[in-house]
């Protein structure tokens, strides 16, 4: 059983170099296929012993072999996230169809989190495949069930569009995009209605709480736009590992 773990990291590893390439080229515009990896400073191809997840960046610490400028440590970070999500994904729910789907899940949110933080942006390249094949995987491997499914991407989706609708009332600045939207109508859609509202109220909590943190400690103004993405990537992760144990806890204090 060993094996599939050191499996499961290795693989995730992988996935996590190539999100790396998506990260950076979606944003862009740019093909994700082609050309191969090259340094964004001096367009020097990197070599695959210098692509190995991790351990490149390790043996090169963190600089081009080619022109010594230094390797963005969302690289590495971004590898080990997806390697530990595909360990933690395994001993979670144990092998089988439903952990390749949500091996896909947790990698695209991954890739949401980083284009968001980086240039602001939620590609819809990610979103709108991602809800055909959440709605597929929930009426066909995934427990969610098919109407499950429909009814998170529809409610999730929904609500966030009501908050965006609401947040210049609210808070008097745009808080989110059409691209939050579409996020969590993805998430929706693989993980049904519950875990969706779930997912939006961990999202706005941590969003909520780390938003003022950093305008107390000025490290941003009032009136700087914070991307919601990564905190609904943030719930949605939460979400998938803990909604048997949250919802159980919730209803325990509702009916205690
Ligand atoms: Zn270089």
């Amino acid at each position: 059983m060993v094996a599939w773990y050191v499996i499961a990291g290795l693989v995730g590893a992988l996935v996590g170099s190539f999100l790396n390439v998506c990260i950076y080229r979606l944003p862009r515009h740019e093909s994700v296929v082609w050309p191969g990896s090259h340094c964004p400073v001096c367009s020097h191809p990197i070599a695959w012993y210098d692509n190995v997840p991790l351990l490149s960046y390790l043996v090169l610490v963190g600089r081009c072999r080619a022109c010594s400028a230094p390797i963005p440590w969302r690289y590495p970070v971004v590898e080990g996230l997806n390697a530990a999500g595909y360990v933690g994904l395994l001993w979670y729910f144990g092998p089988g169809w439903s952990v390749a789907v949500y091996a896909l899940l947790y990698s695209s949110l991954i890739v949401v989190a980083g284009t968001d933080l980086s240039h602001k942006i939620i590609p819809n390249a990610v979103t709108l495949p991602g809800m055909v094949v959440g709605l597929v995987s929930s009426a066909t491997v995934l427990p969610t069930g098919a109407g499950n499914g429909l009814l998170g991407m529809l409610i999730g989706g929904g609500l966030l569009w009501f908050l965006a609708w609401l947040s210049p009332y609210l808070f008097g600045k745009e808080g989110m995009g059409g691209g939050d939207i579409k996020l969590m109508a993805m998430i929706g859609a693989f993980l049904g209605w519950k875990p969706a509202l779930l997912t939006i109220m961990v999202g706005s909590l941590l969003g909520s709480v780390i938003g003022l943190a950093l305008i107390s400690a000025r490290v941003i103004s009032r009136q700087e736009y914070i991307p919601f993405g990564p905190f609904l990537v943030c719930g949605a992760v939460i979400a998938l590992f803990f909604e048997q144990p949250l919802v159980k806890w919730y209803q325990g204090l509702l009916f205690s």
